[in-house]
């Protein structure tokens, strides 16, 4: 069977009560510009060479910013070409000074060793690139560190090794023209604060050398790039945003599931949502029977297995067999394997595939037609790299989302304009978290004495910090400056905000398969959670607190699991406010005390609750910063507010939900609170608080841009088409009162209030 099937076909398939909006992306013509006349001839041949003859508008332009001194940060789709945008200026400055020094930093080794090919195959004379870390052989360090002019490595090698040793370095730092950060939106959050510093640590060892290299910076497609990549950096940065580079045209198309009655126990029909996985296994079986080649995204690989099923049972009964040509893609194949299932699925031997993101590496699949993306994967930049995965020469490419029960999922399948339009979504850090900032001083310290003149490059936060460190007696205060005391170099863990990391470990074996920052244990790895590691699921034996060790074992059963906390929450200080009548707007610092105290089994597919299970964990004292809004009794009356309460609760839970629309966050890195009346604001309040100590820049973000967040976030409950509140928009997994009180329509007229007063 080898119809040439045509994505439109699946297209006129889709149920039309599921599909809420068609976007068609049209097919960009990629525009090239000459070569930069400052790039000399041998780079252009070694372009060349590799069949690229021109580069596109992004690339040049963004080159010609660094090759000028400025500051950059290039911020376009995946597959854009934006490493050559660094290559052209570093390599180009390597070739004219036979002494010059590029460093690159990427967030992984693997990415690393990726560049290392690159920039190997251009062969240019005397550059002798090279990775440094953890995996460097002893014995080949030296010689990287003495002639290697492009070293590739990680912010945790610079970090662990490089700084703290940059007496070793100073060959390379005396030199040093240029630093690549490259995928740099990965920085956010706690490690992304720490990176920061990292990264000014680095400004001030290089200008003990006598050197203030050029920065340049590639990211995912985000909102405001600039200011992003300033706060990772310290410098005034130039963004480039408009991406040149070709691209196929796809027919994406937005689905949420519809609501179908169910009957229980011969009682009432309730209607509930079909699962997001259900409506991904029917349209894979309908991509099947049209001979439409067809990937399925799924967050975990049981989700992925059973879309796999369900595709194969009901293609089978319409026609005996042809369930074989679906299968699920499970991590850890051998290569072989892996080639088997490429070829397989090119032959269209296998037309459907159910994968978790796990196919992301490694695994080459052309010929694609379509993609199915089972509920929003977290950031813009996953979704167009999996969507990506569509379109084979010339033909459209269909893309699918299909929503989970999410507010999230919810409002961006209604609101089409925040996948397709600008981004509003920003990656988030603050290098101003005292909990950061304490140690990477330290560390800066400990690689030479702070003096005056460094703090500016810290920050204005960074005098008070000194003054607690020396009270503390980690730092010594002396004329000439700031000197680490101790005779170990401080112990800094870039992930985390004081406290060891949990490690994830399976007892059979022993391997480690992860770490959970301590705050979050609680949450993900309490004795009976799923545990997901790479798509696999394991289920937590132990968690042991004091010794910072989850035990886990392999399990893949048929439920997920939800923990449940309870919160209260005291005002410290208030750093901003927005005085708006009837409404105020706050940011500022609150300690939160919270316990996780039971946690729910939910059937995978289906979503119903299996039982509840208490659990006995201690009680966590936490200081972070907080967005809150306050509404004055009155103005919730006049707007008709019956049920303070719960109509303050559910806009808590959905606002929670939208976070991530306007940050880079999940849902570990958030929490919140409502109250008809809290003792510390006088008046019913929303709390939203950063889950990391000291705050991550989640809280702060939201504050910013709170009529943007507020505002979708009432159009997700509003824009919901259940009767009284669902998963979908007010009702939230991880609440700790039940999702009780919860009222759908009051949460409505909650924000209206909060939005009519608000200045835009
Ligand atoms: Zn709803
Ligand atoms: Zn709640």
């Amino acid at each position: 069977m080898t119809t040439v099937a045509e994505p439109a076909e699946l297209l006129r398939r889709l149920r039309p009560d599921s599909v809420t909006h068609i976007e068609r992306v049209p097919t960009r013509a990629g525009e090239t510009v000459p070569w930069p006349g400052w790039v000399p001839d041998p780079l252009r041949a070694a372009f060349a060479q590799r069949g690229v003859t021109a580069p596109w508008r992004h690339q040049a332009e963004a080159a010609s910013h660094a090759h000028a001194g400025r500051h950059v940060v290039v911020a376009t789709g995946t597959a854009s070409g934006k490493s050559m945008a660094y290559q052209l200026p570093a390599l180009a400055a390597l070739l004219a000074d036979p002494r010059a020094t590029t460093l690159y930093l990427a967030p992984t080794k693997a990415l690393a060793a990726d560049q290392l090919r690159a920039v190997a195959a251009l062969d240019i004379d005397g550059v002798r690139p090279a990775c440094y870390d953890g995996d460097t052989p002893r014995e080949e360090r030296e010689w990287i560190r003495q002639h290697s002019r492009f070293v590739l490595t990680n912010p945790d090698m610079l970090h662990h090794g490089i700084l703290p040793g940059h007496a070793a370095w100073a060959t390379f730092l005396r030199r040093l023209r240029y630093v690549v950060v490259d995928e740099c939106h990965s920085y956010r959050g706690v490690f992304g604060s720490h990176v920061s510093h990292v990264l000014r640590r680095l400004r001030r060892a290089a200008a003990r050398y006598g050197r203030t290299p050029v920065f340049v910076l590639a990211s995912a497609t985000s909102g405001d790039p600039a200011t992003s990549a300033k706060r990772l950096t310290g410098l005034v940065v130039e963004a480039v945003t408009e991406d040149a580079s070709p691209r196929g045209g796809v027919t994406f198309a937005l689905c949420e599931p519809a609501q179908q009655p169910v009957f229980e126990g011969g009682g009432d029909a309730t209607p509930v949502r079909r699962s997001a996985l259900r409506e991904s296994a029917d349209l894979l079986a309908d991509a099947v029977i049209n001979g439409v080649r067809t990937l399925a995204f799924v967050r975990s690989r049981r989700g992925a297995e059973a879309v796999a099923t369900m595709a194969r049972r009901s293609l089978d009964e319409a026609v005996p067999g042809l369930g074989a040509r679906v299968a699920a893609y499970r991590g850890g194949y051998l290569r072989e394997e892996r080639r088997e299932l490429e070829a397989a699925l090119h032959s269209g031997e296998l037309l459907g595939l159910a994968s978790t993101n796990a196919l992301e590496l490694g695994v080459d699949l052309v010929g694609l037609d379509a993609v199915v993306i089972c509920g929003w994967p977290g950031t813009r930049a996953s979704l167009w790299q999996q969507a990506g995965r569509a379109g084979r020469n010339g033909h459209e490419a269909l893309a699918v989302l299909v929503a989970r029960d999410d507010p999230l999922d919810t409002y961006l399948v209604h609101h089409p304009e925040a996948l397709f339009g600008r981004p509003v979504e920003a990656t988030v850090l603050d290098p101003a978290n005292p909990y950061v900032l304490a140690p990477q001083l330290c560390s800066a310290a400990y690689e030479a004495p702070l003096t005056r003149a460094d703090l500016p490059l810290f920050g204005p936060e960074a005098a008070a910090v000194l003054d607690e460190l020396v009270a503390e007696g980690i730092l010594r205060r002396r004329p000439s400056g700031w000197y680490w005391t101790g005779k170990e170099r401080p112990e800094v863990d870039l992930r985390g905000t004081g406290g060891l990391p949990v490690c994830v470990v399976e007892a059979a074996t022993g391997r480690l398969l992860g770490t959970v920052d301590p705050g979050s244990s609680h949450f993900m790895v309490h004795p009976g959670a799923v545990y997901l590691h790479q798509g696999e699921s394991y289920i937590v034996d132990d968690l042991d607190l004091d010794d910072a060790v989850a035990l886990v074992h392999r399990e893949e059963p048929e439920w997920s699991t939800h923990a449940r906390d309870v919160t209260s929450l005291s005002v410290v200080s208030v750093r901003s406010y927005v005085d708006a009548g009837p409404v105020g707007l706050f940011f500022g610092d609150v300690d939160v005390t919270s316990q996780v105290v039971s946690y729910q089994r939910r059937r995978i597919g289906s979503g119903e609750v299996l039982g509840t299970w208490p659990l006995e964990l201690p009680t966590r004292e936490l200081r972070t910063t907080a967005v809150w809004f306050t509404l004055s009794p009155q103005s919730l009356e006049a707007a008709g507010v019956d049920d303070v309460p719960g109509g303050l609760h559910a806009a808590e839970h959905a606002a929670i939900g939208l976070l991530p629309l306007v940050a880079t966050c999940d849902r570990w890195d958030i929490g919140g609170l409502s109250t008809a009346g809290h003792p510390d604001t006088g008046a019913p309040t929303v709390f939203v608080y950063d889950g990391h100590p000291g705050g991550a820049g989640f809280a702060e973000r939201a504050y910013k841009i709170a009529a943007a967040w507020l505002q979708a976030t009432r159009d997700a409950i509003d824009g919901c088409a259940c009767e009284t509140g669902c998963p979908s928009c007010v009702q939230s997994p991880k609440c700790g009162n039940g999702n009780n009180p919860l009222s759908k329509a009051d949460a409505v007229r909650v924000l209206d209030v909060v939005l009519s007063s608000l200045p835009r």
